[in-house]
């Protein structure tokens, strides 16, 4: 593992649509450069458990303003790979299907996008930090060293997904990949067409498409692009 923290430490962002490869990217980027590693769409993953279990999912799509109650004192946090949500362990609860098929619309919300903008400069302040989500390159660090948009065809993503969800187990049956597809072409359109900080590519931003990459290979090439920039 090298660590490059001693050298003037930056900011990768790496953004792009569901089931890409950015999480997984980032993670072994970050181990590998010694960075911390925040994976944003956790965050809009626990608010949105927390709007489920508030049982004011349908109040708010009459009235979205009521989620501010539930900002209030909002705390995440990430130890290590586990995210806690207001002090509990989420990580297992966040990645339910009940959350994914509500996220799009809980991370349309305005207050929620600035609640999370917020924690999340605070979190890349100290630099070292690889971010990934929708709008890290285009909205919380437009300043970021090196913007990433990771790109794969859907097919390929619902069968990754697939793959993950098969391999995990537990209680509820797994979808099928065509299943899986819809879902995430149709959170592709919502998280591309809402109205604030949509999912779009920063013009900067460097495109890798991991359709027929591994993920050594699409994690060598990051590293790639972040070593001449720590070494230039
Ligand atoms: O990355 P993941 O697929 O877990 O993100 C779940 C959802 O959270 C996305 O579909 C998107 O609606 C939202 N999100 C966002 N902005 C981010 C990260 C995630 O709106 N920076």
């Amino acid at each position: 593992m090298e660590n490059r923290i001693g050298k003037r430490p930056i900011i990768i962002a790496i953004d792009g649509p569901a089931a890409s490869g950015k999480s997984t990217t980032a993670r072994i980027l970050a181990g590998k450069l010694g960075y911390t590693y925040i994976d944003t769409g956790a965050m809009y993953r626990s608010v949105t458990l927390k709007v489920l279990r508030s049982g004011l999912l349908d109040a708010l799509r009459e009235d979205t303003g009521r989620v501010s109650a539930l900002l209030d004192g909002l705390q995440i946090e990430f130890r290590g790979d586990r995210v806690f949500l207001d002090g509990e362990d989420v990580s297992a609860a966040i990645r339910e299907n009940t959350v994914s098929r509500e996220v799009s619309f809980v991370s349309s919300l305005k207050p929620v996008r600035d609640r999370l903008l917020v924690l999340q400069q605070k979190m890349g302040a100290a630099r070292g930090v690889v971010m990934d989500g929708r709008d890290i390159g285009t909205v919380v660090f437009p300043e970021a060293e090196l913007k990433i948009f990771l790109v794969a065809d859907p097919r390929e993503r619902a069968k990754r997904r697939h793959a993950e969800l098969s391999l995990k187990g537990g209680n509820s049956a797994v979808p099928t990949v065509e299943e899986l597809e819809e879902e995430i072409r149709q959170r592709d359109r919502d998280d591309e067409q809402r109205t604030h900080a949509p999912l779009k590519r920063h013009p900067d931003a460097v495109v890798v498409d991991t359709s027929c990459l591994t993920i050594d290979q699409q994690v060598a090439r990051v590293y790639d692009l972040a070593a001449k920039i720590l070494e230039g």
